[in-house]
C-alpha cells in the first residue's frame, strides 16, 4: 500500500544539506511496523519460553529470504547455520545497497538486526581481495560490551570462511590487542578512544580499508565521541565505504553523515513509534524502605526467565545484589551485578554468564542499559526509577528483542510521581498499575507535581567513573521531550 510508505522510506540528502524522503524502501516490508507481536499475544505468552524469534517477528515478510539480496552462497550458507532463516526490515533494505557499494545510513529501532546488516555486507566484501597492508573493514562502537558484542555476531556469521575479526576497547591490557592486530585480522571492531590509542602508537594503519562502520552512530555521539571519531575518519582512505547505523538520526548524525559519507542513502526503518512500544509495561507505588522486600516478592510471582534489576547509583547496585545473593533459596551464580566500577574482565565474564544463561538476574547501572542484546530477557525491572526518560525506553528495550515478549516494572517512591509523569509523556503511553499483597501502601497513584515546576536531576547520582559514563552528557530537561501535540496539561486530564 503506498501510503504505508510514510513510515519508512528511503532518505537523502538535498542540495542544502537537508535530508528528506527520496524514494520508497526497496522492499516493501520495510514500511511496515517493526514488531507484530500485539499487545495480547504477548499476554497469553507471557512466562512460556517461545523458541528463538525469527525475523517475520520483527516485520519481514513471510517468506522473505535472504536468497535475493545479493549475498553469495558462502555467506547464505553461514546466515542459515546462525539459524536466520527471514531478514528483518533492515537487513533486506540495508544489504543489496550495501553490496552495490553506495554508502548507507540504517535508521532503525534497537533489537532490529541492525548489526548483521552491516556484517554481512563486510564479508562479502572481505571474500573480494583487498589491497593488503592493514585491516580493511573497521567497525566503531560505543562500548566495550557493544565491541564484544559485534564480534560475536561478526564471528558466528564467518564461521569456517578464514575472515578473522579482532575487539579493541578500552580497560584491557593494550598488550594483548597489539599481538592480535599484529596478526593482520580483516577486521577491527572498537570503541573510538581505543582505536586512537593504536593509532598514535602505528600498532594499526587504516590505510587499506574498504568500509567503515560507524554502529549506534547517535550513542556513540551522546558519549562525546565525536572528536575521536571524526579523527578516525580523517585518517581513512576517500575512497572507503561508510555505513552509518543509527537508532535515532538527530542532527549531529545528519551533520556527521553530510560531512563523511559520500552522497548517503538513507534508510528509515523506524516508525514513529519508540521501541517499548509493545513491551508490558507496569509501576508499583512503593515506599522507599519496602523496595527490596517488593522485589523479592515480585520475583518470586513473575519468576522470569531472566532480568535485569536497574539501580540508579553504583554502590545500590551492589547493595541490591549483595542481598539478592544472600538469599539461601538462590544459587549464588544466578545473580550478579555490572557496573563502571568493576574491572573489565569481570564486567565481561559477567556479560557472557549472563548471556549463555548462568546468570537469571542481572542488577546493573544505565551502563548495560544500551545497545546491549540479551534477547531471552523476560523482565525488567527500575529498581530505581531512572532519572532520564531516555534511560526509561533503553531499559525498556533491553526485553522484548527480536518481537519476544517483555514486561517491565517501574518502582515508584509517592514523591517521584512526577519522574513517572514523565517517562508517560515521553512514551505516550499510561504504566498501568500492578499491586502484590502487603504492599498496597499507596491506594493513590502518586500525585504528580505540575511538570513544568519540576527540578531535573540531583537524587543522589553518583558521579560516573566508567568509560562511558564519564562521558555522559547533561541530557535535556524533560519538557523539551514531549511528544508532538501532548502539552503536560492534556497529558494530566489523562491520569
Ligand atoms: P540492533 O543492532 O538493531 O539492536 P542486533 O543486531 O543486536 O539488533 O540483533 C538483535 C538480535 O536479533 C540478535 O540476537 C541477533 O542475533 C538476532 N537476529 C538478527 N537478525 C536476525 C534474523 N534475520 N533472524 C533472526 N534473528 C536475527
Ligand atoms: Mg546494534
Amino acid at each position: 500500500m503506498e501510503n504505508e510508505r510514510t513510515a519508512a522510506g528511503v532518505r537523502t540528502e538535498n542540495g542544502d544539506g537537508g535530508i528528506e524522503t527520496r524514494q520508497a524502501p526497496p522492499r516493501r516490508e520495510a514500511a511496515e511496523r517493526p514488531v507484530a507481536v500485539g499487545q495480547s499475544q504477548q499476554a497469553e505468552t507471557r512466562g512460556s519460553a517461545p523458541q528463538a524469534a525469527n525475523a517475520e517477528a520483527v516485520g519481514g515478510e513471510p517468506g522473505g529470504s535472504f536468497r535475493t539480496l545479493g549475498l553469495s552462497a558462502e555467506t547464505l550458507a553461514a546466515v542459515e547455520r546462525a539459524g536466520y532463516t527471514v531478514p528483518t526490515p533492515v537487513q533486506a533494505g540495508l544489504i543489496p545497497r550495501a553490496l552495490a557499494g553506495v554508502d548507507v545510513l540504517g535508521q532503525a529501532r534497537t533489537g532490529t538486526g541492525k548489526t548483521a546488516s552491516f556484517v554481512l555486507p563486510i564479508l562479502e566484501r572481505m571474500r573480494q581481495p583487498g589491497r593488503g597492508g592493514g585491516p580493511r573493514a573497521l567497525a566503531l562502537v560505543p562500548t566495550r560490551e557493544l565491541a564484544v558484542q559485534v564480534k560475536d555476531e561478526f564471528e558466528k556469521l564467518a564461521h569456517g570462511s578464514g575472515i578473522h575479526c579482532v575487539a579493541v576497547y578500552g580497560g584491557k591490557p593494550i598488550k594483548g590487542q597489539i599481538d592480535k592486530l599484529a596478526k593482520h585480522p580483516a577486521v577491527v571492531v572498537g570503541t573510538p578512544g581505543r582505536i586512537l590509542d593504536h593509532m598514535s602508537r602505528g600498532t594499526i594503519s587504516l590505510s587499506a580499508l574498504d568500509i567503515v562502520t560507524l554502529d549506534e552512530a547517535d550513542r556513540m555521539l551522546d558519549i562525546g565521541f565525536r572528536p575521536d571519531i571524526e579523527k578516525i575518519l580523517r585518517r581513512c582512505p576517500e575512497s572507503r565505504q561508510t555505513l552509518l547505523l543509527s537508532a535515532t538520526v538527530p542532527p549531529p548524525v545528519q551533520k556527521l553523515a553530510t560531512r563523511y559519507m559520500r552522497d548517503p542513502e538513507i534508510m528509515d526503518f523506524s516508525t514513529n513509534e519508540l521501541a517499548v512500544e509493545t513491551i508490558e509495561q507496569r509501576y508499583f507505588t512503593v515506599d522507599p524502605t519496602r523496595k527490596f522486600e517488593l522485589l523479592e516478592k515480585l520475583l518470586e510471582r513473575e519468576q522470569p526467565r531472566q532480568a535485569i534489576v536497574f539501580c540508579r547509583t553504583k554502590r545500590g547496585t551492589d547493595k541490591v545484589h549483595d542481598k539478592l545473593a544472600r538469599r539461601r533459596s538462590r544459587l549464588p551464580d544466578e545473580v550478579a551485578c555490572i557496573h563502571g566500577d568493576l574491572a573489565q574482565n569481570v564486567r565481561d565474564r559477567v556479560m557472557r554468564a549472563f548471556r549463555d544463561g548462568t546468570v537469571k538476574i542481572l542488577v546493573a547501572t544505565d551502563v548495560v542499559g544500551r545497545g546491549i542484546d540479551v534477547s531471552s530477557v523476560s523482565h525488567i525491572v527500575n529498581y530505581d526509577i531512572p532519572e532520564f526518560c531516555d534511560d526509561y525506553v533503553h531499559r525498556v528495550g533491553r526485553t522484548g528483542r527480536m518481537g519476544r515478549e517483555g514486561v517491565a516494572f517501574t518502582f515508584v517512591a509517592p514523591e517521584e510521581g512526577s519522574q513517572l509523569t514523565r517517562i508517560e509523556m515521553r512514551i505516550e503511553r499510561l504504566l498501568q498499575r500492578d499491586e502484590i499483597a502487603g504492599f498496597e501502601a499507596f491506594d493513590q497513584r502518586p500525585r504528580p507535581a505540575p511538570v513544568e515546576m519540576v527540578p531535573t536531576g540531583g537524587f543522589g547520582r553518583t558521579l560516573p567513573s566508567a568509560e562511558q559514563e564519564a562521558a555522559e552528557p547533561a541530557k535535556k530537561p524533560a519538557a523539551s521531550m514531549l511528544g508532538k501535540g501532548r502539552g503536560p496539561k492534556r497529558h494530566r486530564r489523562a491520569l
